[in-house]
């Protein structure tokens, strides 16, 4: 029974917690939210409050919340074999038997997994095995990575390099070479006067005029989410990823698909590679793996990776945690639950397009929304200040966070990235969920607009 009052949890919260991405100033004022438990698509708060979760955690929660299965599979395994590591020729059944799952589920010649604990620790992973791959072939020079800016490909000092959200994430501080950025496939923004097909090749070309500047002889390799998230949803015109793939062969750069979002379903596929027809080297996957249960994050990768880094002597890389046995009881039973209830079949023909067209008819009619973005069940409603014109807010005003607090208001979650609104709900959320989120965020839109004079 708890019985600490919500001033109580934030008062000692003020004092002894440190929050990520969190504005101090904010939290001094208001204190933080306290969250107490959850079932299916809602979460409790230590107010009592009923709030319908559209961000799934963060991006997390694709099975929903409160679901035995999962505990029943941690709890098992916590009896039978706790902990073990995977170091020293050491492995145990269900990190076996999950490498094996992950062969099947991810795209076709991924068929071999490398254990971490989170997405970060899996775009270091993928560092380190692309510049070893490259070493281990008498290429050394092949060592530049090329991404994306608002691309997010995790927190830690190489991810963040990787990721292109600098200046917002660097803190100031300088990050580390090597790692280079080409333009974000935003049509709505970028691509004002082209179609979508015309910008899509225009953005990936990009890629070529980048790799010929700093010469294929020194990059390694290109990075993309399938669908940019924590940048904003930015879903490619239908052209952009066969014209990366193309350039990524031409010139022997290899190709990572980083599925920490866009994977277990998300996009109405296995992987957002399925959706875009993505056949990329390796694959970085967390979040819906374990449905954020537990941490667990892995390498997919294929033969060709494999093969060499494999011939080449020890990895002399890994982590206490990678392959946590616990954690991958659960991601398996996740993996059981995903396919029993035919959720990524739901999403693609069901949830999806129905949530979809629902957003779409609310961007359509609302003066401030200038934009809907997204695939499946990952969406992103894009404020403007002229709907018209396409007349974008500048920095300094903050729409979207204005937005998510009248969100909160209707207890609903949603995210504010920039200046767009976004939703990621459970891949189990029915349509009256999806309903309840439309009513609500109508209302959210409806006073953020009201306040900038455009309702
Ligand atoms: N890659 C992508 C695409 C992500 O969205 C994230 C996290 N939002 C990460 C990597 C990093 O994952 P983690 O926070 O588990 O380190």
């Amino acid at each position: 029974q708890i019985t600490t009052t919500t001033a109580e949890w934030q008062a000692l919260d003020r004092e002894h917690h440190l929050h990520p991405f969190t504005d101090p100033k904010v939290l001094g004022e208001q204190g933080v939210r306290v969250f107490t438990h959850a079932d299916g698509c809602y979460i409790w708060d230590s107010e009592g409050n009923k709030i319908l979760d559209t961000m799934a955690g963060l991006w997390c929660v694709n099975v929903g919340y409160g679901r035995q299965e999962l505990v029943d599979a941690a709890s098992k395994q916590m009896e039978t074999l706790p902990y073990y590591n995977t170091f020293f020729s050491s492995s145990t059944p269900t990190q076996i038997q999950l490498a094996r799952r992950l062969s099947e589920v991810t795209p076709a010649g991924l068929d071999y997994i490398f254990f971490a604990n989170s997405g970060s620790e899996a775009n270091d992973t993928i560092i380190r095995l692309v510049r070893h791959f490259w070493e281990l072939q008498d290429q050394p020079s092949k060592n530049v990575f090329i991404g994306r800016t608002l691309g997010y490909h995790g927190s830690t000092l190489a991810a963040t390099s990787l990721g292109g959200m600098a200046p917002m994430h660097a803190m100031g501080q300088s990050l580390l070479p090597g790692f280079e950025h080409i333009m974000e496939p935003h049509w709505y923004r970028h691509g004002q006067g082209k179609t979508a097909e015309e910008f899509g090749l225009e953005a990936a070309r990009a890629l070529e005029t980048k790799i010929l500047e700093l010469g294929a002889e020194n990059v390694a390799a290109f990075i993309g989410e399938p669908v940019q998230g924590a940048g904003g949803v930015i879903d490619p015109p239908s052209t952009y990823w066969p014209e990366i793939q193309r350039i990524c062969r031409k010139y022997d750069i290899l190709l990572i698909a980083d599925e920490v979002i866009c994977g277990f379903g998300r996009t109405g596929h296995w992987f957002g590679s399925d959706t875009y027809g993505i056949e990329p080297d390796l694959m970085p996957m967390a979040k819906g793996l374990s449905s954020g249960y537990l941490p667990i994050a892995a390498v997919a990768m294929n033969k060709r990776v494999s093969d060499v880094v494999n011939g080449g002597g020890v990895i002399s890389h890994g982590y206490t945690y990678s392959g946590h046995p616990v954690a991958c009881a659960v991601a398996l039973a996740n993996i059981d639950i995903i396919e029993r209830e035919g959720l990524v079949e739901k999403v693609r023909e069901e949830t999806g397009p129905y949530f979809r067209q629902a957003l779409q008819q609310l961007a359509d009619a609302h003066p401030i929304v200038g934009e809907l973005r997204g695939v499946g069940l990952i969406a992103g409603l894009q404020l403007v200040r002229d709907k018209a014109n396409r007349e974008f807010f500048p920095a300094e005003e903050q729409p979207a966070i204005q937005c998510r607090e009248h969100c909160i208001e209707e207890n609903l979650i949603l995210r504010a990235v920039g200046h767009t609104m976004v939703a990621c709900p459970p891949l189990t959320i029915s349509r009256a969920e999806i309903d309840e989120m439309i009513e609500k965020t109508k209302a959210a839109l409806d006073k953020t607009a009201a306040a900038y004079g455009l309702l």
